[in-house]
């Protein structure tokens, strides 16, 4: 533990004697180290992409812009690390908001079935795209959380995107659900490339990534399973992850049943 200790004598004589009061300071750091360890994170995460637009527009102004080939091509990377930075400061202030508690959430009660279709909609054309299955499994029960609607699209959305992203052609992704005593677990599971054991707790983790170049290429900012984990809690649930490297891995959200 670290402490912070202050010494003050009691009267002017120390002779007399002294009170020294420690103070742990041991969370206070940890506090102020993960905050600094976050800026750190967000100005390198930021900085890449702005990096980028900046070095392709300098050449495209020295003279690259004059091939229409080369423009296009110096256009669309600048199109892309834009929509980069969009992506990563959109999450970042979902998740500043939703650890702030700013906006009271609208806690409701909220249908699975429907809950789960929507999001199965969204991602459907994608899915499709890449070959790879998109199922929800019709054997689930009837079933209703209480949660932000709003916050439970954020949560199935992430785990789906990634169970899609993670998963290569010809693999498939499942969405079901069941009621264990108070609790509802919904599970997104995914027959993709897997996490290593030593790594699946991490991803929790803002800016965690397993693989930072693989995952950046995908499209990836490492803040949607933090945000997941987020919600969930705020929900007074949870969200756990088992996953076998090159097999798959099963995503499993629990929120309290209404
Ligand atoms: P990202 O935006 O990079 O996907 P997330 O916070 O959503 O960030 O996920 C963190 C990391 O967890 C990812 O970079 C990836 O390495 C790993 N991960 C998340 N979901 C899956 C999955 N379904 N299969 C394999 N790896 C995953």
């Amino acid at each position: 533990h670290q402490l912070a200790v202050h010494v003050t004598p009691l009267v002017g004589d120390p002779s007399t004697g002294a009170v020294v009061v420690l103070h742990d300071t041991t969370e206070l750091n940890r506090l102020e180290s993960l905050r600094r360890d976050f800026v750190a994170n967000v100005s390198h995460e930021l900085k890449t992409p702005l990096s980028s637009i900046k070095a392709y527009t300098e050449t495209l102004l020295g003279g690259a812009a004059e091939e229409a080939a080369t423009r296009t091509r110096f256009l669309r990377e600048i199109e892309e690390q834009a929509n980069r930075l969009d992506e990563l400061i959109r999450d970042m202030l979902d998740l500043a908001r939703i650890e702030s508690a700013q906006q009271p959430f609208a806690i409701q009660t909220v249908g699975v079935t429907a809950a789960v279709e929507a999001c199965r909609k969204h991602h459907a054309p994608r899915a499709e795209a890449k070959q790879v299955r998109l199922l929800v499994d019709d054997q689930s029960p009837l079933a209703q959380v209480q949660a932000d609607p709003d916050g439970l699209r954020v949560i199935l959305n992430n785990l789906v995107d990634n169970a899609v992203k993670y998963t290569p052609t010809g693999g498939e992704v499942r969405i079901d659900w069941r009621v264990v005593e108070q609790m509802v677990e919904i599970s997104v599971a995914d027959t993709g490339i897997g996490i290593p054991a030593d790594k699946a707790a991490r991803v929790f983790e803002r800016f965690y990534r397993v693989d930072a170049a693989r995952s950046r290429d995908l499209g990836g900012t490492g803040l949607g399973l933090s945000i997941v984990k987020h919600l969930a809690q705020s929900f007074g649930g949870s969200v756990a992850v088992q996953s076998v490297p090159q097999q798959g891995t099963k995503f499993i959200v629990s929120l309290p049943a209404a």
